[in-house]
């Protein structure tokens, strides 16, 4: 198994939005038509200024809602894209909201080569979309999304965000049932985090309890299971095959490239993320935050992300990746007598009973003991 050196994954922040959901605290802005072109002027510059050139394997346009460029500005945006060393075999995100997303702008982003669309559905229910912001017509879901598998964008990701106040069980399948009818190649799941001056955090809106969490948890796990998905990381559920090749780039700490506002990227060993004021970037003044990882950062790193995947952490990857084995570094036998881990064959594994609580099991890897 090689370990990979180069940068072959770009992320790219488009941050404008329509409308501002209740609940986010990504970086975004107003979508502001004088704003546009500035903005993707600099993305050029940035890019033009940092990227080395290599073959990218997955691009991801994400944000924001990158749906919400018109044409032009979404030509403007492939003109740029285009400048990556990218082909067929490339696979290339673009993520979308529906009250945005017109089969005009799918028939572009194909011809364009966007090969996977990820859509921010999150829940079908008319009290919650109020109270979080959003818009969604149940029938235009179902046309945007057989229309872009009839033209050949069949690799499509849905996102369901649950544990809204005042729902229950109830709510979550019907959503769920919803989903599973759009029958899209990889489903995302999110628990609703009430983060600082959102609009949910000042008007006191509160989480569902933790056991409901919990049971909505495994009530995703059985229903998607049951339905030929495989739950290859702690959030996320593909058909097989399907897995996001962009966000496995992030689950085992590879190299990356992040543009845009806000965007964050891992080049030479450093983790730099871009500031997020969207001011100093169409000024061309991008401060960047930069974090140098040590040999033992990275392996935390490798660590606590590549615990999230079902498949683990490979320790011969491990081996040749640090020139040191996993067992003297951390006391994994104590972990595994504590049923905390497993080895299954040549990884090492958070049992799917430990998933829920995780994090838990990762502050074990936040400490490294080696000489
Ligand atoms: S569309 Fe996405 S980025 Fe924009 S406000 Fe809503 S959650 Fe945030």
């Amino acid at each position: 198994m090689d370990v990979k050196k180069d940068n072959s994954h770009t992320y790219i922040h488009i941050p404008f939005c329509k409308k501002i959901c209740s609940y986010c605290d990504f970086c975004k802005v107003f979508y502001d038509k004088k704003l546009v072109f500035k903005y993707l002027e600099s993305l050029e510059k940035e890019i033009k200024d940092i990227y080395k050139g290599e073959y990218q394997e997955t691009i991801y346009i994400g944000g924001g809602t990158p749906s919400c460029l018109d044409i032009e500005e979404l030509k403007k945006l492939f003109e740029i894209i285009e400048k990556l060393n990218h082909d067929r075999q490339t696979e290339i995100t673009f993520e979308c909201n529906f009250d945005s997303i017109t089969k005009e702008k799918i028939d572009l982003l194909n011809e364009y080569g966007v090969n996977r669309l990820s859509f921010g559905l999150e829940t079908t229910n008319k009290n919650v979309l109020r109270q979080i912001n959003r818009e969604l017509e149940i029938e235009e879901v179902k046309k945007i999304i057989n229309y872009s598998k009839k033209i050949g964008i069949s690799n499509i990701n849905i996102d369901l965000m649950y544990g809204f106040e005042n729902t229950d069980i109830e709510d979550l399948k019907k959503d769920i049932d919803f989903i599973l009818e759009l029958n899209p190649t990889h489903i995302s799941t999110y628990s609703l985090e009430i983060h600082d001056n959102t609009k949910f955090a000042i008007n006191k809106v509160c989480n569902i309890d933790d056991e409901l969490d919990r049971l909505m948890y495994e009530y995703i796990h059985k229903k998607l299971i049951e339905n030929k998905y495989d739950h290859y990381e702690i959030s996320n559920f593909s058909k097989k095959g399907f897995e996001s090749r962009h966000n496995l780039c992030y689950w085992k700490n590879e190299c990356y490239y992040g543009f845009g506002v806000g965007a964050s990227s891992y080049i030479n060993d450093e983790r730099i993320t871009n500031s997020r004021s969207i001011t100093s970037y169409i000024n061309n003044n991008i401060k960047r935050e930069k974090e140098k990882l040590n040999i033992t950062d990275k392996i935390i790193y490798e660590m606590i992300l590549g615990l999230r995947l079902k498949t683990g952490v490979n320790l011969n990857y491990f081996k040749e990746k640090y020139n040191k084995e996993l067992y003297d570094i951390y006391d994994i036998n104590k972990l595994i007598e504590d049923n905390k881990v497993i080895i299954a064959g040549n990884t090492i594994k958070v049992p799917f009973d430990k998933w829920y609580t995780i994090n838990s099991i990762l502050i074990d890897f936040l400490e490294v003991d080696y000489e």
